[in-house]
């Protein structure tokens, strides 16, 4: 067979489905907020009435962000579906208010995977396996995946991590360019989101960078149709001109995004601008007016609260808030409908461990203890849990924060000196253990138990008064768990198991009677909350630590 024809028989070239898409390009530096655009975008699309989605395409070579510390990649974003993806996935969720799936991220590792599991399959049939057409086929294959979902968007908006000029996103623009010449421009927007830095000496709002990063854009075949623009100051007509007339686009698509107070302002911000209808001009669909009135009162809120609490957040990634992103969005989410301001402070186990729980801690109105891996300040937490059972400070434990309780519970209060979690020491008290199915787990991308799992609740507890509903669901990840051999002995010394796995009988929340609100659990509640509608244990947590912040000023 000749060299040309090889391997065509049994691969058939990637079909596009028909929607509309948004792709959504970075330029000038990285950390623009384009996954905050991208998810505003979403949002004022979707308050229109039209159904949106959104994927992430990561040019990293990790299959997925699973094996990452969370130095490098911040908080890894679980799906219901037990995927482990980018931070982004998030920000979608809270805006867009829909489940994302392992379907809304894709990475290089992934593209590259099946790529070369077909080369062992030996699918391309002796042929050369190129990045063109191999890999960019593959990538716009996973771009048509979502619209043939159970999803199924009108509009696909489709953001890819970096900056315009990384070698790495190279594979998924070529990608993106072959999208539009197969798709039509009736069907594709480009958006891209670049910087304009503001030069105090002159007093000016520069172009030059975005002039240039759109330049890098044409190089590679694609121009952009929209420019959102971020700017600390507001920008004057002439530069909207001077930005169009560089970059080939009309000054009217040219979208000034403000610094924001809040995140969730922004898509009211570019409401204002007219990005969305821009949009839906390109594309030929209708405009009409979005439903923003639930979002405008929350944003206001967030702005203007009434009353104030001070949260701590006991963990080890303090220095880095963006590994527990959504647990610091869910108490924004929660303030918001309660009318206050979630102040949060993020501090260190470790020093809990040096300098002492009271010391740290007395200041605040609430403790929540977060997620985490490994021994470094587990000490330090399981003190300040200790301080917080103590003294009746509110305290909510998320996945390693409650297996962090039912240590301290188990040492200080069932009298298991020894009490441990396995994942730290070797003990003759495990409290915590690893899972059943975890023992034979070698691998380690995508191996713990992950996704959404359910979980039946125990009447007359505060876990079922915060949800009003006795059986949930929620999303998971780890692989140690509550030892059921030591649950009578927890139990009858006071520890309330609040809920259980209905199938496997793991337990999945704790909790404890004569206290105001000490709840765990094993879950992750922080990755369900969104802008409109917070998660109810962390509104409880909120309200009980106000109550407690209300009764410390009522004794003073
Ligand atoms: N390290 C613990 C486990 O694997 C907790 C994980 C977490 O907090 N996400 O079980």
């Amino acid at each position: 067979m000749p060299k040309e024809t090889a391997g065509k028989r049994r691969l058939r070239k990637p079909r596009i489905p028909k929607a509309k898409y948004v792709f959504v390009t970075g330029g000038v530096v990285s950390s623009l907020g384009k996954g905050i655009t991208s998810a505003s975008l979403g949002l004022l699309l979707k308050q229109r009435g039209y159904r949106v989605t959104i994927l992430k395409c990561d040019p990293y070579l990790n299959v997925d962000p699973g094996t990452m510390s969370p130095y490098q990649h911040g908080e890894v974003y679980v799906t219901d579906d037990g995927a482990e993806t980018d931070l982004d996935l998030g920000h979608y969720e809270r805006f867009i208010d829909i489940s994302m799936s392992k379907l809304n991220n894709v990475t290089s590792g992934q593209i590259y995977e099946r790529v070369l599991q077909k080369e062992r399959d030996g699918d391309y049939l002796g042929g050369t396996v190129q990045v063109i057409p191999h890999v960019t086929d593959e990538i716009i294959e996973r771009i048509g995946d979502l619209p043939r979902s159970t999803q199924k968007p009108e509009v696909v908006i489709i953001e890819v991590g970096g900056t315009v000029g990384d070698i790495e996103s190279l594979p998924f623009l070529e990608a993106f360019r072959q999208f539009f010449l197969k798709a039509g421009p009736r069907n594709v927007v480009f958006l891209h989101v670049t910087l304009l830095p503001f030069i105090a000496a002159s007093n000016e709002v520069k172009t030059k960078p975005t002039q240039h990063s759109v330049y890098r854009l044409r190089e590679i075949g694609l121009q952009p149709n929209i420019i959102v623009a971020r700017t600390e100051k507001p920008i004057t007509k002439e530069v909207r001109e001077k930005i169009g007339l560089f970059t080939n686009v009309p000054t009217k698509d040219v979208f000034a995004a403000r610094d924001a107070e809040t995140i969730y302002e922004v898509p009211l911000m570019l409401e204002k601008e007219g990005l969305a209808k821009s949009v839906l001009q390109k594309f030929g669909m209708k405009d009409k007016a979005p439903d923003l009135k639930q979002w405008k009162e929350r944003v206001d809120r967030i702005k203007k609260p009434s009353g104030v609490v001070n949260i701590a957040v006991c963990g080890k990634y303090v220095s880095l808030q963006d590994a527990y992103k959504s647990i610091g969005e869910a108490f924004i989410h929660s303030g918001s409908l309660l009318d206050t301001k979630v102040n949060v402070s993020w501090v260190d186990s470790e020093k809990v461990e040096s300098e002492g729980a009271e010391k740290m801690l007395s200041q605040y109105d609430g403790l929540l203890v977060a997620p985490g891996f490994g021994i470094r300040g587990s000490e330090g937490k399981i003190e300040a849990i200790r301080w917080a059972r103590e003294n009746k400070v509110p305290f909510f434990g998320i996945c390693l924060g409650m297996q962090m309780a039912v240590v301290e519970f188990a040492r200080n209060v069932a009298g298991l000196k020894r009490a441990n979690s396995t994942e730290f020491a070797r003990t003759s008290q495990p409290v915590i253990d690893l899972m059943v199915d975890q023992r034979n787990v070698r691998q380690k991308g995508g191996t713990m138990r992950l996704g959404a799992w359910a979980c039946h609740l125990k009447p007359g507890t505060r876990s079922l008064e915060a949800y009003g509903n006795e059986l949930i669901r929620e999303r998971h990840r780890h692989r140690y768990e509550f030892n059921n051999k030591y649950r009578d002995k927890l139990v009858k010394a006071g520890l309330v198991v609040s809920g259980t796995n209905p199938d496997a009988d793991l337990v999945e929340m704790i909790e404890l009677k004569d206290h105001p609100w000490f709840v765990g659990c094993q879950f992750h509640p922080e990755l369900k909350s969104r802008l409109t509608t917070p998660h109810p244990l962390f509104v409880n947590f909120v309200k009980a630590s106000m109550a407690f912040r209300a009764n410390r000023d009522a004794k003073k």
